[in-house]
């Protein structure tokens, strides 16, 4: 049987700033490109969620008011199954405001949003001014140092628990909160980012990286010369 690739879409209507579905249609072309079926299911507000039937979730970015009403249902309908399919290999890809999700909360003032726990983080939205900018950070994903390049724009700082590892340091940029040089999560297939661009056009290594951890095989190479280009354009633009 051809192998395939099942993703599944959490909130996409309400987390999908900066054109982040375009990561979604980027791990489409690359498996069909390869002859590998994909297969697009999504979770919204009050959907229930299957633990076993997707190797790869993705949640993408949103504004305060979006993520309010997600983060309620996220943890009222949804927070067992991630839990369940993280435990079980499937990747959690979060970007962002998604990405905030994945922790204990993230706090707004008087007003604080309840995450699902699957990472110890949290994030706080402060007085100061938002980290926006493009960015570039230095991430190993099990095949050696590579460079991830994209956008930031947060008003929450996310800072990590003691014992969780960053997805990368920032060499340009500002990263989790602008402080500690880390950027985004990454435990086993979970990781979180705060980079849009959106994220996988701009580092196609890195969808194909996540393909096989969702699938647990080796992909072979494509004609990636348009790919290595928006990559080199999205390096330049932040200076690495
Ligand atoms: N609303 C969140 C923040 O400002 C996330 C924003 C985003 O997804 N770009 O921190």
């Amino acid at each position: 049987m051809t192998a395939r690739l099942r993703v599944c879409a959490l909130y996409p209507e309400l987390m999908n700033i900066y054109a982040d579905r375009g990561n979604i249609a980027v791990l489409r072309a690359r498996c069909q490109w390869r002859g590998l079926g994909f297969e697009l299911a999504a979770s919204s507000i009050g959907d229930p969620l299957d633990p076993d039937a997707h190797d790869l979730l993705y949640i993408g970015g949103g504004q305060d008011r979006d993520q309010a009403a997600v983060a309620q249902d996220m943890v009222a309908t949804k927070r067992e199954a991630l839990h369940a399919a993280a435990a079980r290999g499937a990747v959690v890809l979060a970007v962002c405001g998604g990405y905030q999700l994945l922790g204990h909360h993230y706090r707004l003032g008087e007003q604080e949003l309840p995450g699902i726990g699957l990472v110890d983080l949290h994030t706080v939205r402060g007085d100061g001014s938002r980290l926006i900018g493009n960015c570039a950070i230095e991430a190993d994903l099990g095949t050696g140092p590579r460079v991830i390049a994209g956008f930031e724009n947060h008003g929450g700082r996310t800072f990590l628990g003691a014992g969780e590892r960053p997805l990368g340091r920032v060499l340009r940029g500002h990263g989790n909160n602008g402080e500690d040089g880390l950027e985004g999560v990454m435990r086993a297939t979970v990781i979180g980012t705060y980079l849009h661009g959106p994220l996988l056009p701009k580092n196609i290594w890195l969808a194909d990286r996540l393909i096989e951890l969702a699938l647990g095989t080796a992909l072979g190479p494509l004609d990636d010369a348009v790919e290595d280009a928006a990559h080199a354009c999205a390096r330049r633009a932040a200076g690495v």
